[in-house]
């Protein structure tokens, strides 16, 4: 549970009867629905744990600036370290300021084996929302998923590096505007136009029609053959949408991803569409569908590596 008050008014002892009861509704789902996918680049154990730790009241929300998110960046950080991802700079921590916050994005390098000067950027936010009225906003899906696939990355290039140079970014204060992106393209850590790509992923671990959208490629035709020819696995349907183009919302500016489309830095963000606990306080680790989750993350790794093929 997410409630931080031990009150026990009548409204509130209800709250916690009908969120236990969607509990072992989306427990027992999970438990009768395995994978038909078994060969995955990185340990799902550690996929989930990392995701439910992550998402845990005792992360608080992980709000910019907050205690939460100070722990939260401790652990991406320590789990980066255990896997061999040295820091970007000289430290993994990219300080920033903005309005009365003080901020952090965590920034791991990989280094290519054959492509030294390139830059991809692989991103998701580790913020969320807090804790507001007494209630935790765990935000599972919005964005533990896309940090915690962060780390699978890491593990998977431990024993496969890649050819490109590979930044993993857990990006601050997404929730706030997407500030610690802005700051990331803005700062020239790594020169613009060095980064020949960005893959940001937030809110990729539930889908009640198993749908996983990648957007961008409208805009990049170079990156649109690895999804159209991509061969699903499992059980995450990869489709192309929400780019502004036919039906439904456009979520070209979505998320991070916008820091660099602005900047002319190709993107391809992946995510699901909102759900019933988008940005509630019952966005918990219950409530993700583990399965898809775990065949979204592979489905980008796979789309990763193709990319990672090209001349960029
Ligand atoms: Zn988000």
């Amino acid at each position: 549970m997410k409630f931080k008050s031990i009150l026990c008014t009548s409204v509130f002892c209800f709250a916690i009867y009908s969120c236990k009861t969607q509990t072992t509704k989306t427990v027992t789902k999970v438990e009768s629905n395995t994978s038909v996918y078994d060969n995955y680049s990185y340990t799902t154990d550690s996929l989930l744990k990392h995701i439910k730790t992550l998402s845990s009241d005792a992360f608080e929300g992980r709000r910019t600036g907050t205690a939460g998110a100070l722990k939260a960046k401790t652990y991406i950080i320590e789990a980066l370290n255990k896997l061999d991802v040295g820091p970007l700079g000289a430290h993994y921590e990219q300080h920033f300021k903005f309005d009365k916050y003080d901020a952090v994005n965590v920034l791991g390098l990989i280094k290519g084996t054959e492509k030294n000067n390139k830059y991809i950027v692989i991103s998701a936010h580790y913020d969320h929302e807090g804790v507001k009225n007494g209630k935790v906003y765990n935000g599972a899906d919005d964005d533990a998923s896309g940090v915690s696939a962060l780390i699978a990355f890491a593990e998977h290039f431990k024993k496969n590096p890649p050819k490109h140079n590979v930044i993993l970014a857990a990006f601050d204060a997404e929730e706030l505007g997407l500030k610690g992106a802005y700051h990331f393209v803005k700062d020239n850590t790594i020169q613009q136009r060095n980064i020949v790509l960005n893959l940001n992923m937030d809110m990729i671990s539930r889908s009640d029609k198993n749908e996983l959208f990648a957007v961008g490629s409208r805009y990049y035709p170079k990156l649109k053959p690895a999804i159209d020819n991509y061969k699903k696995i499992g059980k995450a349907n990869l489709l192309i949408g929400h780019e502004g183009l036919g039906d439904g919302d456009n979520w070209t500016y979505s998320s991070d991803h916008a820091a660099f489309h602005k900047a002319k830095i190709p993107f391809i963000y992946f995510g699901v569409a909102d759900h019933e606990d988008y940005h509630k306080p019952t966005d918990d680790f219950e409530r993700i569908d583990t399965v898809f989750y775990q065949d979204a993350v592979e489905t980008i790794l796979q789309v990763f590596k193709q990319y990672d093929a090209l001349e960029l």
